[in-house]
């Protein structure tokens, strides 16, 4: 293995830790099909432990002033930054997205939100509201112990965008990675000890759903943030709620993504690509319901076909590979069913459609036309590199199709038309849209989705919000006039 491979299974109160007794969880490497590392589960005695170490750390770096708890985290991004290639190597391994892609989008992502929220950290504070005489102070408070579950497309900075906010506001954090992808996050909590956080404040422990769901009940666990699926994300949040805990919830979609008959085409062809074929489409906001007006249905197809001789699928760690495989052999499969599902309910395969010749868990990056409203494939979230194109005629008709889903993560419209953009991105029913462009996830702008995508908004400023509540403290000047 190369250097950046952890040493042990969890990080709990500033140190690596096993405990063998722990099922064993085999990370493989999706380009190879082989095991490249082993791990083992918590016990309920590794959860005590990261549970009771992140109750105890809180208190310490609450008690530190805002600017100290700032400084921390930005050198943590400093430290993200300097060993970018050998996280992004990781990266690779853990996920088997392509070097090309994890250079540039994980640990500096990673690194940007711990930049920006360390930079956030010493302004945070409650106001001052005058009543005549009397007054009222708000003091913003932390929550208390936060706890993390991530999905595997993008563990690095999952286990970041969770963090950040929540350290900035002085909180402390275990962390539960997806099993099928467990190495990123423990390198983060290495770095964030190695850039002088205290001990016990950010934890990392391993394990599958039974893991994830003795967090999110025990007393200690004030706030659960998952990212994942919408059937775990209605798991997760009946059992916080029977326990009146905060919430954040980044689940799946079925996003749409419209290009108008004036659109730039090329422009949107890109969008479309960007938007269904990064990481191999597993990406959560994926505009993978590809709604082309008619009158330019053919000049779209023709181009996307010539542009999809431009996927480079290969060893993920050659850095002119641009395709990778699926993350592991269960989701290879699910994607190759609804590729079948496609066939079998009449759309029409314009590209890909199988897997590839090659050892690994690849599937092409196909594409589909004629798709209909009712059909599987225009319904479900697949998440893999499939995109469906279907066709329209009218605005108001689209604008109903484009909505007509129980997701709400994102939306993205392509037309040259200035006021017809924003009256279309008005309607939607998505919690994050775009214009003439796709898939961009600045730490600077809110991220998350309405309806059945989930509940709260990772990033920006909006992310303070879910990280900490507000203590209202009402000062009386004058003696207190009571009924009798
Ligand atoms: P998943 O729902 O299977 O698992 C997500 C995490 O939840 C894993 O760590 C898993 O171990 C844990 N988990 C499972 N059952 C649990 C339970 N009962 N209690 C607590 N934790 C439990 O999702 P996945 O397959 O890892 O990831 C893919 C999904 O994640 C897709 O639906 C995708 O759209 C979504 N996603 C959303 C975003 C976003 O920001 N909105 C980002 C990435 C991925």
């Amino acid at each position: 293995m190369r250097n950046a491979q952890p040493t042990a299974s969890h990080f709990i109160n500033g140190a690596y830790v096993e405990d063998t007794e722990g099922a064993l969880i085999e990370c493989v490497y999706p380009a190879t099909g082989k095991v490249i590392a082993t791990l083992h589960e918590a016990t309920p005695s590794i959860v005590d432990q990261a549970l009771s170490a992140a109750k105890a750390g809180q208190k310490i770096w609450a008690a530190m002033t805002g600017t100290e708890r700032g400084r921390i985290l930005r050198r943590a991004a400093d430290i993200m930054r300097e060993r970018n290639r050998e996280l992004s190597e990781l990266e690779t391994l853990d996920t088997g997205k392509p070097l090309q892609e994890t250079l540039v989008a994980d640990a500096t992502s990673g690194a940007d939100a711990l930049e920006y929220f360390g930079g956030l950290a010493a302004t945070l504070t409650g106001e001052h509201i005058q009543l005549g005489q009397d007054w009222v102070y708000t003091i913003r408070e932390p929550l208390g112990v936060c706890v993390g579950i991530g999905a595997w497309n993008y563990p690095t900075q999952i286990a970041c965008w969770k963090g950040a906010p929540a350290l900035a506001c002085g909180n402390s954090m275990v962390f539960k990675p997806s099993e099928t992808t467990p190495l990123c996050a423990l390198k983060v909590a290495e770095i964030l000890h190695e850039a002088g956080l205290p001990a016990g404040v950010y934890n990392v422990i391993q394990g599958r759903g039974a893991v994830g769901a003795s967090l999110v009940t025990d007393p200690r666990v004030a706030k659960v943030s998952l990212t994942g699926s919408v059937p775990t994300g209605r798991k997760v949040y009946a059992a916080a709620a029977e326990r009146m805990k905060h919430v954040t919830m980044e689940l799946g979609g079925k996003s749409p993504l419209i290009v108008f008959d004036d659109a730039d085409i090329d422009n949107a062809v890109s969008g479309a690509i960007l938007g269904n074929f990064y990481s191999s489409g597993q990406v959560c906001s994926n505009g993978t319901r590809v709604f082309v007006q008619k009158g330019i249905k053919q000049a779209f197809l023709a181009r996307l076909k010539e542009r999809l001789s431009g996927a480079v699928m290969g060893d993920p760690m050659d850095e002119a590979t641009n395709f990778g495989p699926m993350v592991s052999a269960d989701q290879m499969n699910i994607v190759l069913g609804y590729i079948n599902k496609g066939t079998e309910e009449g759309a029409t395969l314009v590209a890909g459609g199988k897997m590839a010749d090659r050892e690994g868990y690849f599937v092409e990056p196909t594409v589909f036309a004629d798709v209909t409203d009712d059909m599987t494939i225009a319904r479900e979230e697949i998440f893999g590199p499939v995109m469906a194109v279907f066709d329209f005629d009218t605005e108001e008709e689209v604008m109903a199709r484009a909505n007509d889903t129980e997701f709400g993560l994102a939306a993205g419209v392509f037309t040259n038309d200035l006021t017809r953009a924003h009256r279309v991105v008005a309607g939607f029913e998505a919690g994050t849209c775009y214009i003439n462009t796709y898939n961009l996830a600045p730490v600077e702008a809110p991220f998350g989705g309405t309806k059945a995508s989930g509940v709260g908004r990772e990033n920006s400023k909006e992310a303070i919000n879910h990280y900490s509540e507000v203590k209202t403290v009402y000062v009386a000047m004058t003696p207190v006039e009571a009924q009798f």
